[in-house]
Formats: structure tokens, sequence, C-alpha cells
């Protein structure tokens, strides 16, 4: 798979962890992609962890539009 995918994944949700993410993922990021599709534009994309039936993902053009705003 590729790398510079899964680091810009990373970036943004290094940030911004979502609580539906595994625990795992804070500790050791994944080296794994589940398909899904994008809640938003319905694109098919991968992230880097296991999709949550119920719950909204986001493709990496969307994912920033859906993050909470920083707090400061
Ligand atoms: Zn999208």
């Amino acid at each position: 798979m590729c790398m510079c995918r899964l680091s810009a994944w990373l970036s943004i949700w290094k940030r911004d962890i979502p609580p539906a993410a595994p625990r795992s993922f804070q500790d050791r990021p994944p080296r794994e992609f589940h398909k899904a599709v994008c809640s938003d534009c319905g694109k098919e994309c991968e992230v880097p962890f296991k999709p949550t039936e119920g719950r909204p993902v986001y493709c990496l053009d969307c994912l920033p539009k859906h993050r909470k705003p920083p707090r400061f």
C-alpha cells in the first residue's frame, strides 16, 4: 500500500482522533486499510480503521470538512 497515503491520514488523525477509532490506533497506527464509502461524497475510499456500522466515514477530501473545529 502507499505509505504517503497513510502519512496523509495520520497528519489529520493525529490532531483529532475520533472516539470511533480503536484505542490501539492511538498507540500504534495500523498499517491496514479498510474499504469504505465516504458518507459525504459517496466515493469509495480506504480508511486506516475498521468502519463501524452506523458511523459516518469520510474520505481524505471530506474528512477535514467534518473535523471538529480546533479548541483554543
Ligand atoms: Zn468524500
